[in-house]
């Protein structure tokens, strides 16, 4: 049996192939990768995202292993994977009578937890590394003593410290910071580009491991097209520079029939196993505005650039700065549950069966229809934060608590009470009508409040501002909508409410 000094766990997320362990090749270590139970089982995940996770892992294991490191590697369909994480470290520990155990810091709150534990009860010394990726400390926002940490004092700050976007006057590229007004307009001609790049990936024997291994999944495993390695990821941040970069800014709020992808990038899952490094996609970006201001707008690209810098670090840093009580927070004290077509698409409601089908069908949907769509729904509709969290942590490719909690419940349920989000992201139909194609094909009316066939989050949004003005009204972004409806009549104010709680009553049909 062969021995090694140090014993180097690597999680899931943890494929960053340009971190500083693997620039020497080390007899003495043995990198250790475990496809678990534990991991695939806190939510039922979708079964693109288990099948991303395994393969990348292999591929990842293979890379290593071709570069001349010790790998251990533990496949879902292994007796062994059931065991918890302390049962194998320990085990792999005195198997190869190792001397020093060592991981990467987990993004997850739940695995940094379990591995302080675990570490304080091994019989040998124990180190915890940086995982070399991303740009702002963890810890950025725990001076701040504001109540509320906006992104965008956050995001400026991240721009001039790593020299994003800046001139040599130490000013923002244009004389702007932020160029959302523009990348706002409603929705009109949509420029034909080219498809996102797709991967063809041999995935009979992972989906046969996932069933052999019982694994409770949603969604379905065709149209299986993720990048799964770097080079992969590199592939398909290049063509989005050269084809689509150029469209994201005016269109990225926009959501298109049959379009699911529109301009936006399909790099999250990459960044997010760390496969991309997300200051090389910034200067990637930063490169091509420079080389071809013509093709490149500014506003473009500052929008592309504000979603990694700015967005991504920050929840990551709001994650935590809250963790673990971010997990209870329920501001609207919301309880309902999620209607049972969430997990088949089935309802009458264009936007709705478009975001979830497509969510079912590809495991991908993009920040709008997260946003606007079914995260807006759920808010309407009072949905208990944990059944929101559950289904958003289930269904996406990218989804990793870090990021999908404070975009959840934070962003898109408010339900922290406005420490992301300046005010709640819900609205009517108008507001989907104006950023989509979807009303047009739609069995409800975008148009009508109350009445046949009338579009179900027109009644839902005013019913939600009735229900909650106690609480809204010291937020200022939500004057304009509480005037609105303190002057309609009462009469139509009935009409309204009646409206909504026969939806709300039939919810499941609708
Ligand atoms: P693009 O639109 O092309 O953006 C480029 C990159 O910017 C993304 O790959 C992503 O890394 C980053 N980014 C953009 N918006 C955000 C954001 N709000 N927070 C963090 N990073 C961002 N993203 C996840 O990675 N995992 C999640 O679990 C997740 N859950 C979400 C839940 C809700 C309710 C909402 C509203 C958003 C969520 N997001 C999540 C953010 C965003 O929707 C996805 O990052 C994006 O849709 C991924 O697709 P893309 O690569 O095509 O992104
Ligand atoms: Fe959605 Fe209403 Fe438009 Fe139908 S009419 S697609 S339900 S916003």
């Amino acid at each position: 049996m062969p021995e090694y000094k140090e014993l180097r766990l690597l999680l899931g997320d943890q494929q960053n192939i340009h971190h500083s362990w693997f620039l020497k090749k080390d007899p003495q270590v043995l990198y250790v990768m475990l496809e678990m139970h534990q991991e695939s089982e806190y939510v039922i995940h979708h079964i693109q995202k288990l099948m991303a996770f395994f393969l990348s892992m292999r591929l990842f294991k293979l890379e290593l292993e071709t570069s001349g490191h010790h790998v251990y590697y533990q496949y879902i369909t292994d007796a062994l994977a059931k065991m918890p994480l302390e049962k194998r470290i320990n085990d792999l520990i005195k198997k190869y009578n190792v001397q020093r155990f060592a991981y990467l810091e987990p993004d997850e709150y739940r695995l940094d937890q379990q591995l302080k534990a675990i570490c304080g009860q091994l019989p040998i010394s124990s180190s915890c590394y940086s995982t070399e990726h991303f740009i702002a400390d963890r810890y950025t926002l725990k001076n701040k003593t504001s109540k509320s940490f906006v992104m965008e004092p956050f995001y400026r700050s991240m721009r001039v410290k790593h020299n994003v976007l800046m001139t040599a006057a130490g000013k923002p590229i244009g004389g702007t910071w932020n160029y959302d007004a523009e990348n706002r307009k409603r929705l009109k001609t949509i420029p034909s580009t080219e498809p996102p790049i797709t991967f063809k990936h041999d995935t009979k024997n992972v989906i046969s491991d996932i069933k052999k291994a019982g694994l409770k999944f949603i969604g379905t495993p065709n149209n299986f097209h993720w990048p799964l390695s770097r080079k992969d990821a590199l592939q398909a941040l290049h063509h989005f520079i050269t084809y689509r970069l150029p469209h994201f800014g005016t269109y990225q709020d926009h959501m298109i029939l049959d379009d699911p992808f529109v301009f936006h990038a399909l790099i999250s899952f990459s960044l997010n196993v760390k496969h991309l490094n997300p200051i090389e996609v910034i200067r990637t970006a930063e490169r091509a505005l420079k080389s071809n201001p013509e093709l490149y707008t500014l506003a473009a690209v500052e929008g592309f650039i504000r979603q990694i810098l700015g967005w991504r670090e920050y929840v990551r840093c709001i994650y935590w700065l809250q963790m673990p009580n971010y997990l209870k927070l329920n501001f609207f004290n919301h309880h309902a549950k999620l209607p049972q077509w969430y997990w088949t698409g089935s309802t009458k409601m264009k936007c709705m069966s478009e975001s979830i089908t497509q969510s079912l069908n590809l495991a991908y949907a993009h920040h709008i229809q997260r946003l606007m769509i079914t995260g807006n729904f759920a808010l309407l509709t009072g949905t208990h934060p944990d059944e929101v969290d559950n289904w958003y942590l289930g269904i996406y490719i990218d989804a990793i608590q870090w990021v999908e909690l404070p975009n959840t419940r934070g962003m898109s349920q408010y339900a922290d009470g406005g420490i992301i989000a300046t005010k709640p992201y819900v609205s009517s139909g108008q507001y989907i009508n104006g950023m989509s194609n979807y009303c047009k094909s739609c069995y409800y009316s975008v148009k009508q409040k109350t009445g046949e066939g009338a579009c179900p989050f027109n009644s839902l949004y005013w019913n939600f501002i009735d229900r909650h003005q106690g609480l809204l009204k010291s937020n200022m972004r939500m004057q304009i909508p509480l005037a609105n409806w303190n002057k309609t009549n009462i009469q139509t104010k009935i009409e309204v409410l009646e409206q909504a709680a026969t939806y709300l009553k039939n919810i499941d049909s609708l």
